[in-house]
Order: structure tokens, then C-alpha cells, then sequence
């Protein structure tokens, strides 16, 4: 059951007064057709705070799939992005999954399969005993390519348990950054992002690789050249702007910021660990987190008596979703926003979803 209302959004002006009456009426829809259809609706933490508030499960894109995949219903109307819904019908085919905007893609995800095999086979031609680990928010062609999935709570589990010294980590490069500090493993840049060179990019790494061998290090972890736009952006002048204003404030970054400003963080952590952090420390006060909007205004509803200050942005993609579009799609379910995917694809995908699950627990 959702702690937020019609009042708390209104309050906290994230809904005009005007506008309450209409969203009002379409929570009254969605939850009548929701019931009678037996359908299921998660939703990511980055949604609007009005779509969130008509979910029947709120996390992030992992716990949203698992949850999907054990709950009964007839088919589930996703809201979230493209490779969400994509995950949520690799773990469970039989029940259709929709998306309620086909707008709703995501920067990170865009990586081509091409690329990842002539990377894998670069670091094979290097004689690197490695393994390739996919971030979630990856489409299930290069799911299908990894030896594992992680999400940005486990990656640094995932990585300590695959048994290879290296790891390929595709695409988030901030994220890469946290899975080689935690696993003790030498962080390798990732190469141009607009072309591969190998030479160039062996001029980069072969003395960094040198520099871990010399520490002692228990092995290197080769980041791709993706990141989040919404999280790439952010600036350690962020976190100083911050430190100034109110030392006392605490700094929660998403693993998704570039390594600079999780060296200046308080915590580094993923959506879901953000919620329970919050939930674990009634004694602090005010907080500054680093990630897209969506969660913090979900966690100002949800704890009226602490203080967040402003300093997240938007992700166009989340927004994607609306009341209006999820009313849509719950209704007349269109053949156009069912999302499948090939079931050779498919069968990859789950294999490396259902190793990180199993790495994990
Ligand atoms: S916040 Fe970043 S990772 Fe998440 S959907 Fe938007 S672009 Fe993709």
C-alpha cells in the first residue's frame, strides 16, 4: 500500500491543486481495472510520484522482475523502461508483460552485441582469464552475451564469486569503478567511446595492468564505455556545493556517478539500498542523494519529518510513463507494447539472470 496521497502530493507542490481532481479519477480506473483484470503493476523508483503511488510493488529493476515473476496474475503492465519490461518477460515467458510507453528506452542500455564479442575476443587474443558480467540495464541480446547479470547492489558479490581474475563489465564504467574497489581488482578506463582502437586502447591499460600486478592486486576489471546520462552529469561541485552549505547533511550517491564523487560520498549505493539506509537512520536529518528525482520524491512523501535536498535530475525515459498511457495500456493491453524477445535470446538472458540469483543468495 503506497504512502502516497492525493494531500502529500499537493502539499509538497508536486501536483497543482487543480490538477488533483484528474488524478484522482484515474487512480479510482487503474485500481478497479487492475482488480478485475487480476493484472500487476510494479514500478520502478524513478517513476512519477503518481505512478508509483498506483503500483502494487515499488524497487528497482532486479527486485521488480523477481517480484513479477513470483506474484499471480494475468499479465503485468510494467512501469519502467524497455529493458525492465524485457527482464520481467525473460525470467517469466508465459505471462505478458507491457510497456506503457514505447518511448521509455534508456542511454546506458544502447550497446550493440557486435561490440561486446570483439571486445571478448580481444581479451581473449590478450590471454586474460576473464568473465563478462552485464549490468541489468543492458537489453537481453547482451544479456545472452555474459557469463552473469548483476544489479548495482551485487555487482561486487557477482564479480568475487564468478572465479576469473578479470572481469569484462558492460556498460556502466562508474559502476565498473565500484566493483574494482570493492573486489580489490585494478580499474581499467574504458576505451574511446566512439571507436575501438586496440592499440590505443593497450597504450592505456598495459601500464595500469603493470601497476595492479605490482600492488598485488587480485586482478583487473576492463569497463566498458557506457554510463547513465543522468548520472554521468552530476559533478563533484555538487557534492562541495553541498559539503559547504550543511556539513552535517549526509551524501548518498547511486553507483551510477562517475568514481570522483563516489570517492566524496558518504555511501555509495543502489535505489533500493537508498530506501532502506533512509528507513535505518530515523536520528539523521537531512540528506542529499544523488540519483534521478523520482526516488527522492518518494522518500520526501514518505518521510515528512527529514529534509532532501534537491540535487537529483530527470531521466526523460522514466517519464515516459504517465497515468494516462498506464490506464491505456491496463485497458486494452496493445499488441504494439507487449514486449518479447526472441526465445534463443531469451533462453541466454535468463541463463545469465538466473547465475546472478544464484551467485547472489
Ligand atoms: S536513469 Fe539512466 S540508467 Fe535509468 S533509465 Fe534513465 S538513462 Fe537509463
Amino acid at each position: 500500500m503506497s504512502l502516497i496521497t492525493i494531500d502529500s502530493l499537493v502539499k509538497g507542490r508536486n501536483v497543482h491543486p487543480d490538477e488533483a481532481p484528474r488524478i484522482v479519477a484515474l487512480w479510482d480506473e487503474i485500481r478497479q481495472l487492475k482488480r478485475e483484470r487480476n493484472a500487476f503493476i510494479p514500478a520502478h523508483n524513478y517513476q512519477a510520484a503518481e505512478v508509483q503511488a498506483v503500483a502494487d510493488y515499488c524497487g528497482d529493476s532486479f527486485e521488480l522482475a523477481v517480484k513479477s515473476r513470483a506474484i499471480a496474475s494475468e499479465y503485468v503492465v510494467f512501469c519502467g523502461v524497455r529493458f525492465m519490461a524485457e527482464g520481467c518477460h525473460t525470467l517469466a515467458p508465459e505471462r505478458p508483460v507491457y510497456l506503457p510507453s514505447l518511448d521509455a528506452l534508456c542511454s546506458l542500455a544502447e550497446v550493440d552485441e557486435d561490440d561486446v564479442l570483439e571486445r571478448q575476443e580481444f581479451l581473449r587474443a590478450l590471454g586474460r582469464d576473464f568473465s563478462t558480467m552485464t549490468y541489468v540495464n543492458t537489453y537481453a541480446s547482451v544479456k545472452a552475451l555474459s557469463d552473469s547479470c548483476c544489479t548495482s547492489s551485487n555487482a561486487a558479490t557477482i564479480a568475487a564469486r564468478l572465479g576469473k581474475r578479470d572481469i569484462l563489465f558492460v556498460p556502466d564504467q562508474n559502476l565498473a569503478y565500484q566493483v574494482a574497489i570493492k573486489t580489490k581488482r585494478m580499474y581499467l578506463p574504458p576505451p574511446d567511446p566512439n571507436a575501438f582502437h586496440p592499440k590505443e586502447y593497450r597504450a592505456l591499460i598495459d601500464p595500469l595492468i603493470r601497476e595492479g600486478e605490482r600492488q598485488g592486486l587480485s586482478g583487473c576489471v576492463f569497463a566498458w564505455e557506457g554510463a547513465c546520462h543522468v548520472h554521468h552529469e552530476m559533478s563533484e561541485r555538487d557534492i562541495h556545493v553541498l559539503r559547504a552549505q550543511d556539513p552535517e547533511a549526509v551524501i548518498i550517491v547511486h553507483g551510477e556517478v562517475r568514481p570522483e564523487l563516489q570517492r566524496l560520498a558518504d555511501a555509495v549505493l543502489s535505489t533500493s539500498q537508498m530506501v532502506k539506509y533512509v528507513e535505518a537512520h530515523p536520528e539523521k536529518k537531512r540528506f542529499a542523494v544523488l540519483t534521478e528525482c523520482g526516488l527522492i520524491v518518494r522518500m520526501e512523501l514518505e518521510h515528512p519529518d527529514r529534509q532532501f535536498y534537491k540535487t537529483c535530475r530527470l531521466c526523460q525515459y522514466m517519464k515516459a510513463t504517465t497515468l494516462e498511457n498506464l490506464l491505456e495500456t491496463l485497458r486494452d493491453r496493445p499488441a504494439e507494447r507487449l514486449i518479447t524477445v526472441p526465445e534463443e535470446v531469451r533462453v541466454g538472458a535468463a541463463r545469465a539472470m538466473l547465475r546472478m540469483i544464484e551467485l547472489a543468495s
